[in-house]
């Protein structure tokens, strides 16, 4: 069985013990094994510090640019590689590991894009010069610099190429050194993308480590100028910012976590509309896409009242018709969950929504008897089902929910969410709902189906921010250039107005 190590301080090394072993989720077949036990994360994190940093920061944001762009293209390179261990390991249909393996590609090719825009500064200048006295000479200027730590992202087990990618384009171009860690269940690909990047010498010695298995005690080496990125759930999330070295040292961090997240259709659209096709086509792709394991996916479906029997009959004879099973198989087009205990949450967390609702369709029991597969499953809640709005089931499960005039206010019980989508062409409806949501959200998306392609809801686009408040973490990512300044540290000058302009170059 294929061992992953780790890269670490410029070299491969396996962890002692027996660690986990990675599994075909479709099949159970253990395909590797990965631990992390008595690796030395204090002397990794020193190492891509004092290597990997200064090599980034010098270079200017286009040429930090042109590595991401190389790093893109050599994953390109293995695409067919890294698609198929995506459908091994990940439990992916094809469509899914594309959507996981080309989602990082274009990621890292948009940040190249945003980096050859700030041309090869090495610093950002943050908005125009102040005149601070009287006089035009008392002059303040906001810059932005690389932190000089290392930017460490502990990853959820959805997206191994994407979550890698989104996370270090960003930091790679602010100018940071990046440790990646995979969760372990769906390590391969990720594990897959850090050798091919490290065979081809793609980027600078000690800018990319990558941890396989448990993350031990790497965040007890973390520091002041150090910052971590994490994606998960929202209990390992908690766990994390409460770290004594976490709070100690003011690390930042920036936590991505569950989203209870809504679609809504407007009170003014007609079944058989367009515009209603569209609703139930968005659905029906968040909830079986990646088999409902995305953070974006729509998990509360807010419908009027009148509407309530036809959308549920029409949602379960689209959800009826799609084959599950083995993603090796081409015609499947819902895989498994991604491990057993994913499997057994789910199941527990479809028994709990259930005991406020009702099934609509699913058993709530596992599909099958190899693999960890749940079948499409849709539940109705009532007016004062209170676990809808508590809950994330992180498989392809939703609940639907009857309102009149008031589902704004139903959205928002769910305490801040990553994404939530409007389908109307009624305008006061829609600045109503918008005015109501933003608050909560971090993205709001207006469905329409005049937009040609339009990705649905559950798509994070590199030029838009990823994160939400409350329930979802509190974080942002991504927003093309906006997602820099977790990686730099703003600083005020403030002094001479000649001294400065010539230290920003003007
Ligand atoms: P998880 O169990 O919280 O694990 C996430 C990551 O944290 C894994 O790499 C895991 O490593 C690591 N980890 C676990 N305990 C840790 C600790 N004490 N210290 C440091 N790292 C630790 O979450 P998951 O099951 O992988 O992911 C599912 C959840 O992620 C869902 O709730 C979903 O909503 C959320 N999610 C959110 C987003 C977003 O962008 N907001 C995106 C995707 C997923 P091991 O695998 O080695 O245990």
């Amino acid at each position: 069985m294929q061992e992953l190590k780790s890269y670490l301080a410029g070299r491969w090394v396996g962890g002692t013990g027996s660690g986990q072993t990675l599994l075909n989720p479709a099949t159970e077949e253990p395909l590797a094994r990965a631990s992390s036990e008595g690796l030395d994360l204090r002397a990794a994190l020193d190492y891509a510090r004092s290597t990997g940093g200064p090599a980034l920061r010098a270079l200017g944001f286009a040429e930090r640019g042109q590595l991401l762009k190389a790093m893109a293209d050599a994953m390109q390179a293995h695409r067919d590689e890294l698609l198929s261990l995506a459908i091994a390991n990940g439990g992916n249909t094809r469509s899914d590991a594309k959507f996981d393996v080309d989602g990082a590609i274009g990621t890292l090719l948009a940040y190249a894009e945003t980096a050859a825009a700030l041309g090869n500064a090495r610093f950002l200048v943050d908005g125009e010069g102040i005149q601070l006295g009287r006089s035009a000479r008392f002059h303040g200027q906001h810059i932005a610099v690389p932190r000089r730590g290392v930017a460490v992202h502990v990853n959820a087990f959805n997206f191994p190429a994407w979550g890698f990618a989104e996370k270090a384009a960003v930091a790679l171009l602010a100018g940071m050194p990046v440790l990646t860690k995979p969760a372990t269940s769906s390590a391969m690909v990720a594990h897959r993308v850090v050798q091919i990047l490290v065979e081809g010498k793609v980027l600078p010695e000690g800018a990319l480590s990558l941890l396989v298995g448990s993350p031990g005690d790497l965040l007890e080496h973390l520091g002041s100028q150090d910052v971590l990125a994490f994606t998960g759930s929202g209990d390992t999330g908690a766990r994390i910012r409460a770290l004594p070295n976490i709070i100690r040292h003011s690390v930042r961090v920036n936590v991505e976590a569950d989203s209870l997240n809504a679609a809504l259709l407007g009170p003014d659209v007609a079944p058989r509309s367009d515009m209603y096709e569209l609703f139930l086509k968005d659905v029906v792709r968040d909830m079986t896409q990646k088999a409902g394991q995305k953070c974006t996916a729509i998990r509360r479906i807010l419908v009027p009242q009148a509407l309530l029997a036809e959308v549920e009959a029409d949602l379960a004879e689209l959800l009826g018709r799609l084959k599950i099973g083995d993603p090796a198989d081409e015609e499947v087009r819902m895989g498994p969950l991604a491990n057993a205990s994913q499997l057994q949450d789910a199941i527990a967390g479809v028994a709990r929504l259930a005991s406020q609702g009702k099934l609509v369709i699913g058993t709530g029991a596992r599909h099958g008897t190899r693999g960890f597969f749940l079948a499409p499953t849709l539940l109705r809640a009532g007016p004062d089902a209170t676990a809808v709005h508590e809950h994330e089931v992180f498989g392809p499960v939703a609940t639907v929910i009857a309102c009149d005039g008031n589902a704004a206010e139903i959205v928002t019980r769910g305490n801040g969410g990553l994404v939530s989508s409007v389908y109307s062409e009624d305008q006061a409806f829609i600045e109503a709902v918008v005015a109501e949501l933003a608050p909560y959200h971090g993205r709001l998306f207006l469905g329409h189906p005049k937009i040609e392609l339009s990705p649905g809801p559950g798509t994070v686009l590199p030029q838009l921010v990823h994160g939400g408040p409350g329930r979802a973490g509190g974080g942002e990512e991504l927003g093309g250039p906006r997602g820099l300044a977790f990686y730099l540290q703003r600083v005020a000058l403030e002094g001479s107005r000649p001294v400065i302009q010539k230290l920003i170059g003007k």
